[in-house]
């Protein structure tokens, strides 16, 4: 078993669905291999979602110690990047294994500090797995390319060599699986990192990062700080930090995406989305309805790529009364307590920000049809519960429409034709995922060509891409040139190096210097 020694012992005991004492445990900072105290004064706290009681308080990291944690980055990175390839597909393969083993108290963590279910958990650390397994193929990623005889004796190859200390900042909303975005591609390709995980939810990360330790990956080459805009400013500025990847709100985002491009940083930034389902009259009623209620309210729709607004078309509206019906039986609960379709949302203030919204569109003109902001759950009193919401007769100019609501509302457009239906969704800024149902070929087709979106799912509510692929959201949900994992996700981690090369068995001189341009 691993020794798990990134939380000092509060008086409440590290017992995971325990409630925790006002001595609540802190998180500790990663420096160069060490797990360690900060000596901050200034610490978050950090509340389980479903009852308010304190997990653990993170540290705002001193700039003395994130200047630690680049410098150990810094001094690692000479020999890290020298490392063999094959070395570090071993450090993947053992990790992946590791992450294996260890997913239900991975899980459990992420339900304790995030509070979505504990099934839907293990999703959140698959989904992460298999951007470490994708790694295990850094042999074949990471190759170069050769072109033998570009002139006489002359050969030319390029190579795709580390970046240096890269940096990564991490959402609330999935604990492993976006971690698992960032520092495992970027180290597989000989960088080393510094990585900030969302001050909401940092366990899993720290879990995560013991981990890689415990599959050898060297002192130094990934290290944690935590806090807020302070650790955040001190990334984008930090002149030794080559690139960053974000993934949150578009206030973060795009504040980082600039400040960190200021300074010369390479930076990709994912941010918020507006998903639309398009409901067509000939899809199959019966799996689309089943898979619109789960991607509209797993994770209480606290996910990137929700399905968080429908678009009905023609007579396929006269289904909502039934979207309806299936909604009502989810079963709302603690995320760790079995039978819980979908836990609370991540504070109060999102409660209270997501009712708000609610209430903004039944007061612009939609209809209620599901009200879940009234919602108890009896032992869980204090908890941020709200229970799935459908508005219907949403129209685009409503702030209900507007916004990211990031909660477990639904809202329902209507559209008479297909093409009505694609000019609502590229008229919308984000293009992050959209999906469509119907049983005709053709439709689809038209779709895909059609709209939009950088991830389209056919009869898939929530498409996004394995790690074959990268995650590809576009417009206003993306920031950047080279996407999230996959062959994208190898290019962020790596720059070209191209030799041009000139071997003569017998070394001809020329009688004179060349001066004009070479061809
Ligand atoms: P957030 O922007 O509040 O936080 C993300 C990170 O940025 C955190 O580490 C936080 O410390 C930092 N941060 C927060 N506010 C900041 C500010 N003003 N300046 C600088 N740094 C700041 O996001 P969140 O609430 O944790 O996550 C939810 C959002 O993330 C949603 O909008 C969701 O759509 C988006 N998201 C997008 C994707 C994607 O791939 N497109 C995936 C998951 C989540």
């Amino acid at each position: 078993g691993i020794l798990r020694s990134f939380r000092s012992v509060g008086v409440g005991g590290v017992g995971w669905y325990r409630p925790y004492s006002s001595a609540a445990p802190t998180t500790k900072l990663v420096i160069n291999g060490k797990f360690v105290e900060s000596k901050t004064t200034n610490f978050i706290d950090v509340h389980n979602p479903a009852t308010n009681e304190v997990v653990t308080r993170v540290p705002q990291t001193t700039d003395g110690e994130m200047e630690a944690a680049v410098e150990a980055a810094r001094e690692a990175f000479t020999d890290w990047s020298d490392t063999s390839v094959l070395t570090r597909q071993q450090v993947m393969f053992k990790y992946q294994q590791l992450i294996k083993e260890n997913i239900h108290e991975l899980a459990k963590t992420i339900t304790t500090e995030q509070g979505k279910t504990l099934m839907d958990a293990e999703g959140d650390v698959l989904r992460g797995l298999q951007v470490v397994e994708h790694c295990c193929s850094i042999t074949s990623l990471q190759l170069g390319e050769t072109m033998p005889c570009i002139s006489k004796d002359m050969d030319a190859h390029s190579y795709r060599v580390p970046l240096g200390v890269c940096a990564g900042i991490a959402p609330f909303n999935f604990p492993a699986m976006i971690p698992l975005w960032m520092f495992p591609v970027a180290l597989v390709c000989g960088n080393t990192y510094i990585f900030k995980p969302s001050e909401r939810v940092p366990g899993t990360s720290m879990l995560l990062v013991e981990m890689l330790h415990e599959a050898g990956c060297p002192k130094g080459v990934v290290n944690v700080i935590h806090g807020q805009h302070q650790a955040v400013n001190f990334i984008c500025d930090n002149p030794h930090i080559k690139a960053i990847s974000f993934v949150g709100s578009d206030q973060a985002g795009r504040y980082i995406y600039e400040r960190g491009s200021l300074n010369g940083k390479r930076v990709q930034s994912n941010m918020g989305a507006k998903n639309h389902g398009v409901i067509m009259p000939d899809a199959n009623k019966e799996s689309t309805l089943t898979q619109l209620v789960g991607a509209a309210f797993g994770a209480a729709g606290q996910r990137c790529m929700a399905l968080s607004t429908a678009v009905f078309v023609g007579e396929a509206k006269e289904w909502i009364p039934e979207l309806v019906e299936r909604s009502k039986k989810l079963r709302v609960n603690a995320g760790h307590l079995s039978g819980a379709d979908l836990g609370p949302v991540i504070s109060p203030q999102a409660k209270e920000r997501i009712n708000t919204l609610v209430q903004s569109g039944i007061d612009e003109g939609a209809k209620c049809l599901l009200d879940g902001r009234d919602i108890v759950v009896p032992g869980y009193e204090n908890g941020n519960f709200v229970g799935p919401t459908i508005l219907s007769d949403v129209k685009p100019d409503m702030q209900c429409y507007k916004e990211e609501i990031f909660g477990p509302v639904l809202v329902t457009l209507s559209a008479d034709t297909l093409d009505d239906a694609i000019k609502v969704i590229n008229d919308n800024p984000y293009g992050n995922g959209t999906a469509i149902f119907t049983t005709n070929g053709a439709t689809a087709r038209k779709f895909t060509n059609k709209i939009d979106v950088g991830q389209i799912g056919i009869n898939v509510p929530i498409p996004v891409p394995l790690p074959m692929f990268s995650f590809t959201g576009s417009r206003g949900s993306f920031l950047g040139d080279a996407n999230f994992y996959g062959k994208a996700g190898i290019n962020f981690f790596t720059q070209l190096k191209t030799v041009t090369q000139m071997w003569r068995e017998t070394d001809v001189t020329p009688t004179q210097s060349a001066t004009a341009m070479p061809v």
